[in-house]
């Protein structure tokens, strides 16, 4: 860059010390982007290319944005995985020395950072991710910087980066920051190497990283950033605290190193404290009732299989009145507790809420009027909140008193540690309300947001500014009559500030004293010494008028900002009250029951209904579930396809979830045991995973199955099998029900929805299975589903029924039904092989070849051993004979 300007000098000077960020370079009323950001920028963005110095032979690409739109492109590419980073002019230019003004970029936003609303959704929570370690172990940490939510965890053993990668599943972060050392693992796997996984845990190689609820944007950063003791100095002085241990985070070295990552990286990119950061909590992914990423999905906690957000549980469950309680909701559901007090607590006021009509009414409308106090005082601390952002804080603080008044008869015991935990934040609201005025401009660069009475010298200037138009008109007035021109006008314009305007018509009788300052085609504009003078004063006063302004905001907005934890303790506290408000309005109108929740085996629903399938207005048929974990552990469904099988799975599931996160559940009754995880496993046709062949995604789901049960674990197995030959599929669904019953230290409660009839004779082999089938009536040659789970096995799968219902043409219905006839009057499948069931191991065996194999080995070595010298033919023939007995 030799014949630089000395602007584009200053530009490469910045751009290399923001690597990896789109440079969004301050020029005037532009925001600029140069060369390489140009050329990505103007295609990402759909806005021109354009050169400058073409002149000089240098072209440079470039493409700009006017600054007051800026927000909506770099929102367009921050979602598209980008970083900006905004250079602004740090100068006035009319004030500069040189001639080069003073740029700094002032902030980068990255996916993971965005906090403007444009990136938000109020629904949902939008995290940080960080991730490090190595073969000692494995650590992450979330933090949603909009609201201030932070926690992290560690993993220790073989299985760290799994579980990292269930937690990356489950938070869905938008933006995951690693060492650079770590970026292998962070590769996604091509398919070719995919398939070497099978070679078993010899060489056991990581797990291919693949999320599947979101697609973050990938951040290395360098290695130093992650180290222990910088880390820990950071959080240190970020929490002004003497140790960690407090948060939790005593001896937990990888957490402590992510974390301290996120608090560097939220520094850098926000160019401020974060003081809304005030705290982090460690996490034991021990205490929440696990669910990975195929369950969340399988079960539409969140969103439905077909994307909409209503036929979801989340979508029945969430009557929360803010944006703080419906992620909050979110959080519960996405992490149900396993804590049997903290639950209980929550059900006792849920039961005391949804017996309170009127005082839910009135604590729902007052909500209705708080606005989203964690983001808001997310852009408090980061100096980004506006007039109206703080009136909005007042807005919402003056509801608390009336939330306290209203609580204040509460009996259970968590309602009353809400009451106690919000602040009334009587000072807040008196400083903002003495402040600000009640509907301030959208923006600082409007002036008028200081209330008048706030500050004296404020009120003075404002005076002289707004005497002006009377002022104005008196001159006016005089000068026609002084010129006799009836339409002599004063005016006013940014370019020329005041000036008398004669049209050419009248200009005869001009006075001496005007000094000609334009002339346009139809008028002369004139100033006068009086006028230069009056322009002087106002303009000086409206120009510090703005400067004190935006002075006394900036006054107002640091001294809240420094009450940023009473202000977070207390919307905690409000988005508490209304998920139960929620819950307890959902468990009065659709007339849920409390369940009773124990720490002993046993699982049981009576007359219990799918949540989101009655939500939808149809009639619902509830159906009971008994689960224990000795006679009653695997309990196999079968029935007709459409007969109701997956949707019993799924409400099971789906009432514990409920249960676990506080909320009263769809039955009469429900006895549950605390689960500690649901796994889902859905057969591959009735689920279409993306991009990985659907029988090794099955299978690799239920691979993790069978290795991380527990027996509190809840297990649906639904058509597993399915995704391959019917030999195969049997024979799996067989082997892995077994090793779900058998294998004490994975015996969990399973249900096991087949269409391999087969699977029912295990009932007879092992004690702890339970056959139960979805009845059907059959009348005058068609069927009834009646939906209703009953004990037994279906005699028959009614498929051609089925497909009779769906419309296949008469002609192969009735063939089919000739062909079925042979079949089983031949006891030959299809094929014309014997048929499967009488194929099956009539029992599980000991294992077998190992047994035999010995054998083999003995007989070897007697072989070995045999003098044929010695034998006679007659002997050699009655010892071939025993050893042929000993290998029978
Ligand atoms: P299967 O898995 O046995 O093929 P599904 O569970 O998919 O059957 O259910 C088929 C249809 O029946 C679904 O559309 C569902 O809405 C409806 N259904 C299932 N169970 C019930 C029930 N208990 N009451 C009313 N409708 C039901
Ligand atoms: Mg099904």
């Amino acid at each position: 860059m030799q014949h630089a300007t000395p602007m584009l000098r200053q530009y490469h000077e910045i751009k290399r010390q923001h690597p990896g960020t789109l440079l969004f370079f301050r020029l005037g009323d532009f925001y600029e982007l140069f060369f390489d950001d140009a050329i990505i920028g103007s295609k990402e963005m759909e806005i021109t290319l354009t050169a400058r110095n073409r002149e000089k032979g240098q072209p440079v690409p470039m493409c700009g944005v006017p600054y007051h739109a800026a927000s909506s492109y770099i929102a367009r590419l921050v979602r598209k995985g980008y970083r900006v980073a905004i250079c602004e002019q740090t100068e006035d230019p009319k004030k500069s020395q040189t001639k080069l003004v003073r740029r700094e970029v002032v902030r980068i936003i990255t996916p993971g950072t965005a906090i403007d609303s444009q990136l938000l959704e109020s629904r949902d929570n939008h995290y940080l991710a960080a991730v490090c370690g190595g073969g000692l172990g494995m650590g992450v940490a979330f933090l949603d910087l909009s609201t201030g939510e932070f926690v992290a965890t560690e993993f220790t053993g073989d299985a760290a980066w799994e579980s990292v990668l269930e937690q990356l599943d489950c938070f869905s972060p938008r933006e995951i920051l690693f060492p650079k050392s770590l970026e292998p693992l962070f590769k996604p796997q091509k398919k070719s190497e995919e398939s070497t996984a099978e070679n078993g845990n010899a060489n056991r190689q990581p797990a291919a990283f693949h999320l599947t609820n979101c697609e973050p944007s990938l951040n290395p950063l360098d290695d130093w950033l992650f180290a222990f003791e910088y880390a820990r100095g950071l959080l240190l002085t970020h929490f002004d605290v003497a140790s960690l241990d407090g948060f939790g985070l005593g001896g937990k070295e990888i957490a402590i190193s992510v974390a301290g990552a996120i608090i560097h990286y939220v520094r850098e990119t926000q160019k401020a404290e974060a003081n809304h950061i005030s705290g982090i909590s460690y996490f034991e992914p021990n205490d929440y009732l696990m669910l990975d990423a195929p369950t969340i999905r399988n079960l539409e906690l969140i969103d439905a299989l077909d994307g909409a957000r209503n036929n979801t549980l989340l979508g029945v469950l969430d009557e929360t009145v803010t944006g703080m309680g419906s992620r909050l909701l979110k959080q519960w559901l996405l992490r149900p507790s396993m804590r049997l007090g903290e639950l209980n607590a929550r059900l006792d006021a849920v039961a005391e809420l949804k017996n309170a009509l009127i005082l839910r009414d009135r604590l729902q409308a007052e909500l209705k009027r708080v606005a989203d106090l964690d983001r808001l005082m997310g852009r408090v601390s980061l100096g980004r909140a506006t007039p109206r952002d703080l009136v909005a804080l007042k807005t919402s603080a003056d509801t608390i008193p009336n939330v306290k008044e209203m609580l204040s008869d509460a009996n259970s015991s968590l309602l009353e540690i809400l009451n106690e935990s919000l602040d009334e934040l009587a000072d807040l609201r008196q400083l903002i309300g003495a402040g600000l005025v009640d509907e301030p401009p959208a923006t600082v660069n409007e002036s008028g947001y200081i209330r008048s009475g706030y500050n004296p010298e404020l009120d003075e200037l404002r005076a002289i500014s707004s005497s002006g138009k009377g002022f104005i008109a008196a001159i006016e007035t005089r000068e026609r009559s002084r010129t006799g021109i009836a339409t002599l006008k004063v005016k006013f314009n940014n370019v020329f500030g005041y000036f008398i305007e004669i049209s050419k018509a009248s200009l005869k009788n001009i006075p001496a004293d005007y000094e000609r300052k334009q002339t346009l085609v139809n008028a002369e504009r004139f100033t006068t010494p009086e006028l230069k003078e009056y322009e002087q004063k106002v303009l000086g006063a409206e120009e510090r008028i703005t400067e004190i302004e935006q002075q006394l905001f900036t006054e107002i907005r640091q001294s809240i900002a420094q009450q940023t934890r009473r202000v977070q303790a207390t919307a905690q506290a409000l988005a508490t009250l209304d998920v139960l408000l929620a819950l307890a309005e959902v468990a009065a109108r659709r007339n849920y029951c409390r369940p009773h929740l124990t720490e002993d085996d046993e699982f049981y629903i009576r007359t219990g209904r799918h949540p989101v399938i009655e939500a939808m207005g149809e009639r619902f048929i509830p159906n009971d579930t008994y689960l224990n974990n000795s006679t009653d552990r695997l309990l196999i469904i079968t029935g007709p396809n459409m007969g109701g099988k997956s949707t019993w799975l799924r409400q099971c599931a789906l009432i514990a979830v409920m249960a676990q996160i506080g909320s009263f559940v769809p039955a009469d009754e429900a006895r549950l045991c605390i689960l500690d995880r649901i796994f889902t496993r859905v057969g591959a046709s009735d689920n279409l995973a993306r991009g990985r062949s659907t029988f090794m995604v099955e299978m690799t789901e239920t691979a993790n199955i069978l290795n991380t049960a527990t027996p509190r674990s809840l297990v649906l197995l639904d058509e597993v099998g399915r995704g391959t030959a019917t030999f195969d599929g049997l024979s799996l669904a067989w082997a892995i029900a077994e090793y779900l019953h058998d294998n004490s230290q994975h015996t969990a409660k399973t249900l096991f929805a087949t269409h391999y009839h087969e699977m029912t004779d295990l009932a007879k082999l092992l004690p702890g299975v339970r056959n139960y089938q979805m009845a059907v009536k059959e009348s005058g040659g068609s069927i009834v589903f009646l939906r209703k789970v009953v004990e037994g096995t279906a005699s028959k799968s009614y498929g051609i029924e089925v497909a009779r219902l769906a419309g296949l043409p008469r002609a192969v219905v009735e063939r089919a039904r000739e062909i079925l006839t042979n079949l089983e009057a031949n006891e030959l499948d299809v094929m014309g092989r014997p048929k499967l069931a009488r194929h099956l191991p009539s029992r599980k065996k000991a294992p077998q070849p190992t047994l035999f194999e010995a054998a083999n080995e003995v007989v070897i070595d007697e072989i070995r051993n045999l003098d044929l010298q010695e034998l006679t033919g007659e002997q050699a023939v009655q010892v071939l004979q025993k050893l042929k007995e000993r290998v029978m």
